[in-house]
């Protein structure tokens, strides 16, 4: 058994068992509504943990791999099935440990059993192509390998769909798994790991390993036995992981930041791009990489989409994300919660407008949870601080320009490249946005969020190591071809 309700303890999984770190350590995972709360006390894992979870994935590989895909596959719907029957259970703790509301935390489990099950059914389909040889005694056709050993590290955001999203395409095309969550969301990530523990995975063909980034998620990037790497979360982490990466010629994939632009156009449906705009913006308190955090808006428009903004912001209900009615939780953690601040502050320094919002709420039951009001800024020009860098927080910066062409040209001028969405009703301009705008997600009257599991989904530019997950784009990352060649 993974946890004792009593002291709420969390251990390590590997080879196939629940076991304690060699550090005798533990880290504390708290309630971000209630930093009183404690919602649980997991593994501060060393380097030795580590090695062990290496070696029982590295020994669990061969007959992982020699399995069929189908096999595989009956796995994947086994860990599907015990997630749909504790979606309550595993959606109320990630709401508890990241403070997103409980709607979106069980959409985002339904999401994450939808994963499983697509992947499932993976292990049934094509994984190469015959290709003409110019031999007419030969066959020559495509294959595919496993890496071998791959090595997940996950942010907080998102613990339930990332974590899956990177470890269902890893083990249906026959890799074994060591994964190392975000501390914010490790005792998610245990549930997560107890279904697959419940659908009777072969021991040591999934492993978990909690601890601090540092460690453990820099002790993947260089260990010689982990073959491919994929990462999920900041920029500045997500460099040093590819450069360890790289300098033992290790496989790897990042998925980074975003600085995700929404272009109003004068002939847009403004009721539409404002819902899209406070969704997009607001929803996982803007803790989505996908969130929407610029807003482009033609000068004809500007002043009445300006209005409905603000009116439509006013009734945002803030509150712990268990509770009915709530729209917003808090920030996931502390640091979250001051960096916002911070970037609040650096706006009003640098002369934008502060329309709404940008306080820490704390009075009454907010006072120790980690609440900040949704935030909109006027007056926003591209070189202030503000347009420029991810905040991860609830902050709308409002940018106005004359013509479609100047918003094209503002949304870009960034060092991102995620995601980026225009309300128009052109076709000109939708022709125009799809072909010019450096983004890996193109939407076009729909907000800037939102991802359907069986597309490509990733980055342009900083945003990513220009690789994609998701959909059948994630078999380019978890495998290698062999071409082959046979004459008979
Ligand atoms: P983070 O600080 O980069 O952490 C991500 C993961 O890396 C965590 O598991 C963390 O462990 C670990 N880590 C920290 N330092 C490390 C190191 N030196 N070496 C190896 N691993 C290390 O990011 P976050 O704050 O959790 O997440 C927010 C960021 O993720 C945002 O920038 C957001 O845009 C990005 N994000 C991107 C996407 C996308 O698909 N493009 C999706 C979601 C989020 P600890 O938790 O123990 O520190
Ligand atoms: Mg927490």
């Amino acid at each position: 058994m993974v946890v004792s309700t009593k002291n709420k303890l969390y251990l390590n999984f590997i080879g196939g068992n629940w076991i304690t770190s060699a550090s005798n350590d533990t880290l504390k995972s708290i309630d971000p509504a209630n930093a009183n709360e404690v919602v649980g006390y997991v593994q501060n894992s060393r380097k030795e943990d580590l090695d062990l979870a290496v070696a029982a994935a590295k020994k669990a590989q061969n007959e992982w791999k020699k399995l069929t895909g189908a096999a595989r596959g009956q796995y994947l719907y086994a860990a599907a099935n015990a997630m749909e029957k504790h979606l309550d259970e595993i959606a109320e703790c990630a709401t508890r440990e990241m403070g997103k509301t409980l709607m979106e935390a069980k959409g985002e489990t339904a999401r994450g059993i939808a994963i499983l099950r697509y992947y499932a059914g993976e292990g049934m389909r094509k994984v190469g192509e015959v290709i003409p040889s110019t031999d007419s005694e030969a066959l020559m056709f495509t294959t595919r390998a496993p890496l071998g050993v791959v090595g997940v590290i996950t942010p907080w955001n998102f613990p339930i769909a990332i974590p899956i999203w990177k470890m269902a395409p890893a083990l249906i095309y026959g890799n074994t798994v060591v994964i190392k969550p975000a501390t914010e969301t490790a005792v998610t990530c245990a549930k997560i790991v107890e279904c697959f523990e419940e659908a009777g995975l072969p021991a040591g063909v999934l492993n978990m390993v909690t601890g601090s980034g540092s460690v453990i998620g820099q002790g993947i990037a260089e260990h010689p036995d982990i073959n491919g790497i994929t990462f999920t979360g900041s920029n500045g982490v997500g460099k040093k992981i590819g450069q360890a990466a790289f300098a033992r010629g290790a496989k790897y994939q990042l998925e980074m930041g975003g600085k995700n632009p929404i272009i109003v156009a004068a002939d847009a449906d403004l009721d539409q791009a404002v819902e899209a705009t406070i969704s997009g913006a607001f929803r996982s308190t803007g803790q989505k990489c996908t969130a929407t955090s610029r807003v482009i808006v033609q000068s004809d428009v500007y002043e009445i989409f300006k209005e409905k903004l603000l009116e439509k912001t006013r009734d945002i209900t803030i509150g712990n994300g268990l509770r009915e009615g709530i729209w917003m939780g808090p920030c996931a953690n502390e640091n979250q919660l001051t960096t916002v601040l911070s970037y609040i502050r650096k706006g009003i320094d640098e002369g934008a407008t502060l329309l709404s919002g940008g306080e820490r709420v704390t009075h009454g039951d907010y006072k120790d949870g980690f609440y900040v009001q949704p935030t909109i800024f006027d007056n926003v020009t591209t070189e202030m601080t503000i347009a420029q860098e991810e905040i991860f927080g609830p902050v709308i910066a409002l940018m106005k320009v004359d013509s479609i062409q100047q918003a094209l040209e503002v949304a870009n001028d960034v060092q991102y490249g995620l995601s980026a969405s225009i309300f128009t009703t052109n076709i000109g301009h939708m022709l125009s946005f799809i072909d010019e705008m450096d983004a890996g997600l193109i939407r076009i009257n729909s907000e800037s969020a939102g991802v359907e599991l069986q597309a490509p989904f990733g980055g342009m530019k900083q945003s990513s190591s220009h690789s994609r997950e998701q959909g059948e784009a994630a078999k380019e990352f978890f495998t290698a071809i062999k071409t082959v060649f046979v004459k008979g």
